[in-house]
């Protein structure tokens, strides 16, 4: 018998009947003869409902308290879809992920699982009981309640079918796979039949959040069989796979964007050694990551400086920035949140020369003025405007011919 983990998101479970509606789909495939472990996330939106009561009681809410509050939104929805389970003659056991043992450290809110727990699972499926996990939380040594982050709940059910060895680990959402970009941006945005760890494991970081990051680094890491699919309609959603299961040779999989990133330069800054480490080492010991950077050599012995971080950052950064500038003694210091990264992805790239300078010349034909670009084997980020982020997108989907179907593989 084949061991299923089944992982259902925030719109699937939005209504008493749409869990029933996913009650019906569980029935189904375990009338097919699959062991399932079911995944959910809270109801859409509760997530969000929650933080803004904690934000109505303490603006920063952050850490312990804040995730005994968050988790609760997923206990609604195990009960509930165990309940419509049950009610269909179905046995069925729900879990907060504590009571697995979904063990993790103890960085609240945004924690990491350690280990699983398999006993009680095993012991209920073995006694032929559906079980009903709530995602995106676990427990650290202590006892406390942690949760996984943003869209965590793909990564509970990514390491249930890594630590159960599932056969198959099945994320339903509202959109029937992953596709070429957003398709709520670019409405012939096509759904990829495959595509390999690596390119979603970039799209997913450069914002494409049809999957937590979390979930394709442990899916890849631990060679979980993984797959996208809707909740409402039948089909065979996207595989995530190895390179070796790569059936289309497309250069470019799919565009990537996000708007979560701001911009901060230093100018006038004396050009000697060590001014990168100047500047960027107290912005690490604020503890804000940097994303993109870019130094200009100005003419007169000094340089500027620009770099990104992430838009919840962007004030800490600037106190920190201003500071060095008055130790260095650079001459100005400025930021914009305005701006907007756009990616392109494909493991095809590492073949291929020319695909850079066809995303700048279509860019530029709409005039849109790129601010930073940076480059790895399989990808290609430019910063551009907020404002022509969308025009941007599609644009590039149309140069990169992404609505078409791409050749099969080639003899050679
Ligand atoms: P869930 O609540 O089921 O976890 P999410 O909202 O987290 O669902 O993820 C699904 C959404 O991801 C889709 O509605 C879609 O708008 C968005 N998305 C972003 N990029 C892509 C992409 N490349 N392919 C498919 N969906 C994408
Ligand atoms: N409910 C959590 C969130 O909204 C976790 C998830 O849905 O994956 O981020
Ligand atoms: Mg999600």
């Amino acid at each position: 018998m084949s061991l299923l983990v089944l992982k259902f998101g925030g719109t699937s479970v939005g209504s008493p009947e749409r869990i029933k509606n996913v009650a019906e789909r569980v029935l189904r495939l375990r009338g097919e003869g699959h062991a399932l472990i079911v995944v959910v996330s809270a109801m859409s939106g509760e997530t969000d409902r929650l933080m803004g009561l904690a934000r109505e009681i303490q603006p920063r809410s952050e850490g312990r308290e804040l995730d005994v509050l968050l988790s609760t939104g997923e206990q609604v929805t195990i009960a509930l879809l165990s309940m419509a389970l049950e009610s269909r003659g179905c046995p069925a056991r729900s879990y907060t992920g504590g009571q697995v043992r979904i063990l993790t450290d103890s960085m609240h809110n945004k924690a990491r699982i350690r280990s699983i727990d398999d006993v009680r699972i095993r012991g209920d499926l073995d006694a032929g009981r559906v079980v009903v996990v709530a995602g995106f939380q676990g427990v650290d040594e202590e006892g406390a309640i942690t949760t996984l982050g943003r869209g965590g709940s793909d990564t509970t059910a990514v390491a249930l079918a890594a630590a159960l060895k599932a056969d198959e680990c099945r994320i339903y959402t509202d959109v029937d796979g992953v596709y070429t970009t957003d398709p709520r941006v670019v409405k012939h945005a096509r759904r990829l039949e495959r595509i390999t760890f690596e390119e979603m494991l970039e799209m997913a970081s450069l914002g494409s959040k049809v999957l937590q990051i979390r979930s394709v680094e442990f899916a890849g890491k631990y060679n979980v069989p993984l797959r996208v699919l809707s909740s409402f309609e039948e089909g065979p959603g996207t595989l995530i796979t190895t390179e070796e299961g790569r059936v289309e040779q497309a250069l470019v999989a799919g565009i990537a964007f996000t708007q979560n990133e701001a911009q901060l330069t230093i100018q006038g800054v004396p050009d000697q050694p060590g001014v990168a480490y100047g500047i960027l080492g107290p912005i690490a010991d604020a503890n804000i990551e940097v994303d993109m950077i870019v130094q200009n050599i100005g003419g007169d012995g000094t340089t500027d400086f620009t770099f990104t971080v992430n838009r919840n950052d962007y004030e800490k950064a600037m106190e920190v920035l201003q500071k060095v500038a008055q130790g260095v003694g650079a001459r100005q210091v400025s930021g914009d949140t305005k701006i907007a990264k756009i990616s392109v992805v494909g493991v095809g790239m590492r073949s291929h020369a020319g695909i850079a300078s066809r995303m700048f010349k279509a860019l530029a034909k709409e005039s849109i003025n790129i601010r930073m670009i940076s480059t790895s084997e399989i990808k290609i980020s430019v910063v551009v405007d907020e404002k022509y982020m969308e025009l941007g997108v599609r644009t590039l989907h149309d140069t990169f011919e992404l609505e078409r179907e791409p050749a099969g593989p080639s003899a050679s």
